[in-house]
């Protein structure tokens, strides 16, 4: 075979007898050819490709590649190129030798591009899973849902008010043992956008934000003023105090009440000889006038402006103490009363309906996602009012040792403003309508806010008596502490209704009429249910019930003052056909005082609902100025009759009625011209460039093809 190639005149003959060898043996043994190409192929003949090694070099100098540390998404590209040289180079010694400066492990990793970076350095804990959780929960300890919406991402979701401090949720043991307070503010703002500070002062109860903000404040700076002030006179005066303090673990802050209490007494047994009968077998320290008898080495001339002190002290301390007693009263109360109601509302009792509700701010329409003035600023915009509810029952097949509740949230809209007790309970009575089970109500719960459209005599009356005897079963009555109570529970409803109403925003859909918002409403939610299977049964209708034609309200005994009172109930009687009803004061029901009352009928009590008006409508925006005939008015035209003359010369005045077409015109003249010559300068900077490319790779061509020959003649 050689001797047949040896024949052959030039380097080219031998090639064309080699190639024709190899397009025989491929029909021996197939792929030959190919396993030829690519042994020929590697190496040494690659390692010499001007065209790889201009690619090469190039790749591996990019000046984002260059610094010493290279950022995540740096390093993700870096990687890619590593990657594609990795396939297109033989080896990792070729692609050195053709400028592609890379090393052993770099190659290695080369082949898994997707691989997650490590960017170097300790790994960060935000992203972790257990820490996402951990500060999640401390959040949700402390804080509460609110109405209000925020962007997550692309999302909108409802906002949660923090009821503490980011710093102070930080102290939670979970969180800070496992990171840094920096770690956990970017924490919260990579994850936890939702969970907000109070912004409005609605998203606080005005007496708890009262006392957080005014009364706690001036508790603190009184302390500081008479221990002072004391101090200054007597230097050991709080000695004994400060150790009881440390040795109580008694702090202001825990224990607000108790700690002004023990501290105004403190003051005020200052100068007694012997403790005080409570505290006589006690380590309190109640009686110190070892402190400033004679020869206790106290300036005895000090005495007098000593008790002088003390007395203007425990005067200031007392009234303070009285003030913070009813605020910390309030907060208790509302702690203890929303944990039964929320245990109620999250577990009733076998048997139990639960209908917990609440009014939301009116929303007014149209809504259009391009709204024209007149639309924003006119009285004719039209109030939607919404009532929201949330009813609690048992299924027909559960038990008390395997409660299965079925849950449905209420969102009503009407055209009613009404926000009065009628109304409220007639809703109730729509609400309770919508059960949807058929198991048999034994006790009815009415929860609510104490704001007056629920907490009356006439909506107690409704729900004890009238309720009791529509139903048949015991009926009874709850309210939250707070004005704000019901956002503490599942009135994030209203947040969702703004999440939908949000979305159509978005999506450019515009609402008229309130069907539009059922309408709109009703898709809405079922898209959320459709998205997540998890997210609650939402009904949505409009309802336009009449007046009713009666109501009745309580007549009761001075001794029930209901503004006291947050849980009232009922039994029915066996010696009237009215039932009893009790007042429970808290919902634990700590007492049950038999309420004396009678009934008294109030008639019809409004002839109409007050109602947004509605006779126009759409027609209302949808305007077609048209010429006037001599007869015809508008109110615009009657306007002009009866004000022109406050107005003289109007027609006279020189005014364009529409935008200067002229001054617009030259306005658009001008913009065409400056586009003009940006973009000739830059038709220019790009000639000239092709330019400079062209010589230079004509130059580069010369060369590589030198080069080539050379080393094809070395050959
Ligand atoms: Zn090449
Ligand atoms: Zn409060
Ligand atoms: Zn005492």
């Amino acid at each position: 075979m050689w001797s047949t190639l040896e024949k052959s005149a030039s380097c080219e003959d031998a090639a064309a007898v080699l190639s024709k060898l190899l397009g025989v043996a491929e029909k021996q043994w197939p792929g030959l050819q190919d396993m030829m190409r690519g042994q020929l192929g590697s190496g040494a003949s690659q390692a010499q490709c001007a065209t790889c090694k201009k690619l090469f070099t190039g790749l591996s100098t990019l000046a984002p590649f260059q610094a010493s540390k290279l950022s995540a998404d740096n390093m993700r590209a870096r990687r890619y190129v590593d990657n594609l040289v990795k396939g297109a180079a033989a080896s990792r010694e070729v692609a050195v030798k053709l400028g592609y400066n890379v090393g052993r492990q770099r190659w290695h990793r080369a082949s898994e591009p997707e691989k997650d970076i490590n960017a170097g350095g300790r790994p960060s804990v935000i992203n972790k899973e257990a820490a996402i959780a951990a500060v999640r929960a401390a959040l949700e300890d402390k804080s509460q849902p609110s109405s209000s919406l925020c962007k997550k991402g692309d999302d909108w979701v409802v906002a949660k008010t923090l009821t503490e401090r980011p710093s102070r949720v930080y102290l939670a043991p979970d969180v800070c043992s496992s990171m840094s307070e920096t770690s956990f503010r970017r924490l919260l703002q990579a994850h936890m956008v939702e969970y907000r500070r109070p912004r409005l002062l609605t998203d606080y109860c005005q007496h708890c934000y009262d006392l957080d903000r005014k009364v706690m404040v001036d508790v603190r700076k009184a302390i500081q003023h008479w221990r002072e002030g004391l101090g200054n006179v007597m230097e050991n005066y709080f000695q004994a105090w400060d150790a009881h303090c440390a040795a109580t673990n008694l702090s202001l802050e825990e224990q607000a009440g108790l700690y002004l209490r023990d501290f105004e007494h403190y003051i005020s047994k200052h100068d007694a000889n012997k403790p005080c009968a409570r505290h006589q077998n006690s380590a309190f320290p109640c009686g110190l006038f070892e402190l400033r008898k004679r020869g206790s080495g106290f300036d005895q001339k000090r005495r007098h402006e000593l008790h002088e002190q003390e007395a203007m002290a425990g005067h200031e301390l007392r009234a303070l103490y009285k003030l913070l007693l009813g605020y910390l009263h309030h907060r208790e109360a509302k702690e203890v009363q929303h944990a039964s109601i929320g245990a109620l509302l999250h577990n009733p009792p076998l048997g139990t309906v639960v209908l917990l509700s609440d009014w939301k701010e009116l929303e007014t329409l149209p809504q259009c996602w391009q709204a024209t003035g007149d639309q924003f600023f006119a009285q004719a915009r039209h109030e939607v009012s919404i009532w929201g509810a949330e009813l609690v029952e048992h299924s027909v097949q559960s038990t008390a040792e395997k409660p299965d509740l079925v849950r449905t949230q209420l969102i009503v809209l009407s055209t009613i403003l009404d926000h009065t007790a009628l109304r409220t309970n007639q809703l109730i009575r729509v609400a309770l309508q919508r059960r949807q089970t058929a198991r048999k109500m034994e006790r009815l719960c009415i929860v609510s806010d104490c704001g007056p459209h629920y907490r009356s005599l006439e909506s107690c009356a409704h729900h004890l008596v009238t309720l009791h005897q529509a139903h048949g079963c015991s009926v009874e009555v709850h309210f939250g502490c707070d004005p704000r109570f019901s956002k503490h529970f599942s009135l994030m409803l209203f947040g969702w209704v703004r999440q939908v109403l949000q979305r159509c925003k978005e999506r450019r859909e515009d609402l008229w009429e309130p069907d539009d918002m059922v309408k709109a409403l009703q898709s809405g939610f079922a898209e959320n249910k459709k998205s997540n299977p998890a997210s609650p049964h939402v009904l949505c209708f409009r309802d336009q019930s009449p007046v009713p034609d009666n109501a009745v309200t309580l007549q009761v005994t001075k001794d029930l003052k209901i503004s006291r009172s947050y849980c009232l109930s009922c039994e029915p009687s066996r010696l009237r056909s009215t039932p009893n009803i009790y007042d429970h004061v808290f919902s634990h029901k700590p007492v049950a005082i038999m309420v004396d009352y009678y009934l008294r009928d109030l008639g019809k009590t409004t002839e109409s609902w007050r109602v947004g008006f509605w006779s126009k409508g759409r027609d209302a925006w949808d305007t077609q100025p048209q010429p006037l005939q001599p007869r015809e008015e508008t109110t615009l035209s009657r306007r002009y009759m009866a004000q022109k003359e406050y107005i003289p010369n109007m027609l006279a005045r020189k005014r364009a009625l529409l935008p200067d077409l002229g001054e617009h015109l030259r306005r658009r003249e001008k913009r065409l011209a400056r586009v003009r010559r940006s973009q000739k300068a830059r038709q220019e900077a790009l000639q000239k460039n092709l330019r400079e490319l062209q010589s230079q790779d004509s130059s580069s061509d010369s060369d590589s093809s030198s080069g080539s020959s050379s080393s094809s003649s070395d050959s």
